[in-house]
Formats: structure tokens, sequence, C-alpha cells
């Protein structure tokens, strides 16, 4: 189970019910809990779709889509069944704020997933837990057999007239099936890989039916948008960045954790005040604004507003919500090597761009990193990486590409100081790196 923390800066919306209890079903109707369905139950879906739109939320899992209208792209009469997808298989490195969701309120979970499908037609509900949360997957199991044992879920919920029926499915661990079109492939029974689209979700997804597919994060914050109204929540963050996120604050700050802040506070505030500062009194290098895809920012460019809009203009992305930071005593070029070398382990290798840019930019970079690197391939790295970018079928590799590319920019001088066999300027005593040098320097 994972601790929680807390600092006065913080909105707690998402996170209101943590450490109260509520996966107990009791505690959640006490807490609030299936009023918003309830109140869903007696609109129209046209105006659960519009009092969403209103609030600005969007997607939590990466993109930043904006809900509403995805949910308004759902074809309303289809001859197939509709379905409500919730992606919980949160596997970018630096996050880790779905499984708290899973862990302490997992009927916002089943609640939220209701709503958007009273909002876009669908009568079933798809929850998919990554693999490696088999633990957080009991919870959620429980958590759908209490509200079936209830009445909110299956035949006539709350003597509605609808029934609605919500499965779990349990992953079996792999980067790739984030994306959407994986999750439905792997939802179904086949390998994990991604569609090629169009047709999109939206019109032809799960099992050829339309499809409406959503964070667990963001499909959380919908309960509350009913009960508090769409107007209340967008006020939370900036213009058309509604509501709050949680931000997982990890690497070297003090006060590593999940956070519930408004959308647009200042990054630098986040990592000085909310996470502590740095570690051992030491000064920031760099910092991954939003889990490991996302170009990373230098120590002097992070007075940013942590809104989606706010840092793509900054040159980086929101992302998952990962935010980390990187002391002065760690070597970038071991950053992108790290970096890579999980995106080559989990890149599905349909295209070729992915599957051997990560494997050429490994392989570089072990090499660089030992000291055997040349001039030459410091744009070499750079090269393969834009040789990426847009010219695979899911965004994996552009994820892969986009962080190094950001290294070699930002930190090219670091990449400098290992060549010609120079060891790495931060190394230990007896680093892997250092042991490989007297075999690759040459
Ligand atoms: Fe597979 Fe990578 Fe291509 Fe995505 S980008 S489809 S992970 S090879």
């Amino acid at each position: 189970m994972a601790d929680l923390v807390s600092h006065p800066d913080e909105v707690k919306v998402v996170s209101r019910r943590f450490g109260l209890g509520a996966a107990n079903l009791d505690r959640y109707l006490e807490l609030d809990g299936y009023k918003a369905v309830q109140k869903a139950l007696a609109m129209q879906s046209a105006d659960i779709i519009e009092e969403v739109k209103k609030s600005n939320l969007r997607g939590r899992g990466g993109a930043g889509f904006p809900t509403g209208l995805k949910w308004s792209f759902v074809p309303k009469e289809s001859a197939k069944p509709k379905y409500v997808l919730c992606n919980g298989d949160e596997s970018e490195p630096g996050t880790c704020k779905d499984r708290l969701i899973f862990e302490h309120d997992p009927h916002a979970v089943i609640e939220g997933a209701v709503i958007a499908g009273l909002a876009v037609g669908a009568r079933k509900a798809y929850i998919y837990v990554r693999g490696e949360y088999r633990y957080l997957s009991l919870i959620m199991q429980k958590a759908i057999a209490d509200a079936y044992g209830r009445g909110f879920l299956g035949k006539n919920i709350f003597g509605s007239g609808i029934d609605f029926d919500v499965f779990w499915h349990g992953g079996a661990g792999a980067y790739e099936v984030g994306e959407e079109s994986a999750l439905m492939e792997s939802l179904e029974g086949k390998r994990g890989i991604p569609r090629i689209r169009p047709p999109f979700p939206a019109v032809v997804g799960l099992w050829g039916g339309p499809t409406v597919i959503n964070n667990v994060e963001t499909l959380a914050s919908v309960p509350h948008i009913m009960l508090g109204g769409g107007e209340w929540f967008a006020n939370l963050g900036t213009p058309r960045n509604g509501g709050t996120r949680l931000f997982c604050l990890s690497g070297h700050m003090n006060r590593c954790g999940v956070y519930e802040l408004p959308l647009g506070y200042n990054l630098k505030k986040m990592i000085y005040e909310v996470g502590g500062g740095i570690t051992g009194g030491r000064s920031l290098k760099a910092v991954v604004p939003g889990g490991s895809s996302t170009p990373l920012f230098r120590a002097d460019e992070i007075d940013v507003a942590m809104d989606f809009d706010s840092v793509a203009k900054a040159g980086s992305m929101l992302g998952s919500g990962g935010v980390t930071a990187i002391d002065d005593q760690t070597c970038m070029v071991k950053f992108a090597l790290r970096i890579i070398k999980f995106y080559q382990h989990e890149s599905c290798g349909w295209c070729i761009p992915c599957r051997e840019g990560t494997d050429w930019i490994k392989k570089s970079l072990t090499r660089f990193h030992a000291g055997g690197g040349l001039r030459k391939d410091i744009d070499d790295v750079k090269y393969l990486a834009q040789n990426m970018l847009g010219r695979t079928f899911c965004p994996l590799g552009d994820a892969a590409a986009m962080p190094i590319i950001s290294i070699v920019d930002k930190f090219r001088d670091e990449f400098e100081a290992h060549l010609e066999g120079r060891p790495c300027p931060h190394a230990k005593e007896g680093d892997a790196a250092n042991a490989l040098l007297p075999m690759l320097a040459h």
C-alpha cells in the first residue's frame, strides 16, 4: 500500500476520499458516493456531455484531449453495442497516481464509468488494470461485486430501468497496452499491439462497437463534476484546462509523493515548496515534467504553469503528471540511456523506426557512456531519434525520441565530456559503465 502525503496548497477533488476508507461501499456512500450517477440518470445524455464540456476536463492519461468532446464523437445510433473502457494500464515511468485511485476510491472509477456510459449510450464498461497492479485488481473486483450487491450495477440500476454492467480485466504487463487501440486488442484476447487508425475507437472500437476510452483519473473526476457542476471544476484550473491534477513527484526531491494541485500550478514552486527541494542540499539540473516520454526542462526553464497549454508552449508536455527532479550529480548520458533502454524493451517491434531506432540509440549510448563514443555519435543519436518522430504507427516512437532529442540538445556538453575514452564525470567507483571502459575505449 502506498503512503499518502499532503501539502497545504493541495486542492483535493479526486483525492478527497483518499485515506478515508472509501473502498468500503458504506463509507463511500457516506462521502456522497453514487449521488452523481443518480443525478446523471435523471439527465439527458447530451446534457451530461455538455456539463463535462463546460468543466474543461482534459484526459489525464497523457494526451490531454477534451473529455466532453471525445464523448461527443461517439455516434448516437449504432448497430453494434457501445462500450466504455477505463484505461488503468498505468505504466509511464514516473507516474503512480491511478494506483492510488484504485486503492483508495475504487467506486469513483466505477461511478465515473457508468456516467460516461450514460453520456454516450453504452451499457457495458471494462476497467483494465495494469498486470503489475494485482493487489489493486482485488480491490476493484470487490468494489464491483459490492456495487452489484446493492443494485448499483446490473439490472435496473437504481430502479431506473437501465441495465449496466462493469467488468474488471487484468493486463499482462506491457507499456504498449496503455495505447488505446493496443488496449482494445489486449482486452479482446489478442497480442497487445496498436491498430491502424482511422477508424478511431469512438466509431469502431472494442469488438467493432463505438468505444469511449478514458484514463482512471479522468473517469474519477466525472462524479465530482456532476455534483459540483462543470463551471466549478473549470474554475479550479486555468482557461481550457479545468480542474486539478494528481502530480507524481519523484526523483531527487525531499518529499516525493502524489499531490493534487490545481492545473496551472507553478513547476518551480511544485519542486521547491511541495516537493521540499532537492535532496542532500544539492542543486537541480533538469526536470521531466510529465512522465518519461516528455522533453526535459533545464533547471533554468521551470518557471512554468503546469497546465497542458503552458507546458506545450514551453516546449514539453504535461503528459501523465509524472514530475521527476534530476540533481547535479546525475549523468545525463546515463539518464538518456536508461530512458531508451525502457522504450527499446517495450517496443512491440511492428514499425522499423521504433524497433530499430530504439535499439541503435541504446547501443550508441551504451558505448558512449562507457567512453567509446565518437563526436559524430552525438549528432547520430539525435538524427536517429528525429527519424522516429511522427513515423510510427503509435506514439511510443515519439515517446522514446522526444526525451532523447531534448537531452542531446540541452546537455550536449555532458556528451562531449565522455569523448576520447574519458570516464563518465559522474561515475562512482565501481560503476558498471567504468568497468566497461578498458574494453570499449579506443
Ligand atoms: Fe510498436 Fe513502436 Fe511501432 Fe508503436 S511505435 S507500433 S510500439 S513498433
